[in-house]
């Protein structure tokens, strides 16, 4: 795969990078990396333009003001809303979840509208925040090993009729409507609540990335040891007894 290139952009770390959420752009490139391709990585600060020839695009986490910033700035660029047009493929988590959906609630207690990239709708949740280890299983059409990854959010997030689950929780909140769905996904658009860095966690999915960028079902196989490790160290503690 050695002629092959990847050009993967981490969108707005500079608004939107909670939890070590920068760690997925880092396996993405790495795990690639390992299959001999050749990556281009592009960072975009939220007063750049976001390029709309990425293969692979993540967005990460933030803190509700710099959420409400990040929504604005990627409306009035466009770019990425015109890369997901052009079949590219976007793993957002938490705040950048909700900043795909239709619309989420911002940090003055207002209707902010999304990019519309997902089919759903964040709102505010009544009860305290979701917070804690999340162990969830990944819809089967995807065949990924358990999710894990720990969640922290206010806002909670229903699913529209072409927005599918990306997973089931086992434990913790995922979208927080009770109905035990975790995150979202479309065909090329991914979002989840899962920090960890969730990537790190759970490298098969950034496998999955980089499978469906090239469109190959196949991707050579890397040692896993040292994220073996990690994920059943996590696993174990969260569902240690408390
Ligand atoms: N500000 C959002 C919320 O609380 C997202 C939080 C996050 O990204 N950790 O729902």
């Amino acid at each position: 795969m050695s002629d092959t290139s990847l050009r993967v952009v981490w969108v707005y770390p500079d608004l939107l990078s909670t939890y070590g959420d920068q760690g997925n752009v880092l396996v993405v490139e790495r795990r690639a990396q390992q299959r001999g391709l050749n990556v281009q990585r592009v960072d975009v600060r939220s007063d750049q333009p976001v390029p709309t020839s990425g293969d692979i695009y993540l967005i990460g986490g933030g803190e509700d003001r710099p959420q409400r910033l990040a929504a604005e700035r990627l409306r009035r660029d466009g770019g990425l809303s015109r890369a997901a047009s052009n079949g590219a493929i976007i793993f957002s988590v938490c705040a950048g979840y909700q900043i795909l959906g239709q619309e989420f609630i911002n940090d003055l207690g207002q209707r902010e509208p999304g990019l519309g990239l997902l089919d759903v709708v964040s709102t505010r949740g009544e009860a305290e925040r979701c917070v804690g280890d999340v162990l969830a299983d990944i819809d089967e059409n995807l065949r990924l090993p358990q999710l894990t990854g720990f969640e922290n959010h206010q806002g909670i997030t229903h699913l529209g009729p072409t927005a599918r689950p990306f997973a089931r929780v086992r434990l913790g909140k995922g979208n927080g409507t009770g109905d035990g769905t975790e995150g979202a996904w479309n065909d090329t658009v991914f979002g989840t609540y899962m920090h960890g860095p969730v990537l790190a966690r759970n490298p098969q999915i950034a496998d999955l990335l980089v499978k469906l960028a090239l469109d190959v079902n196949a991707l050579p196989p890397v040692d896993d040891r040292w994220y073996e490790e990690l994920r059943a160290e996590r696993i174990a503690a969260a569902t240690a007894a408390p």
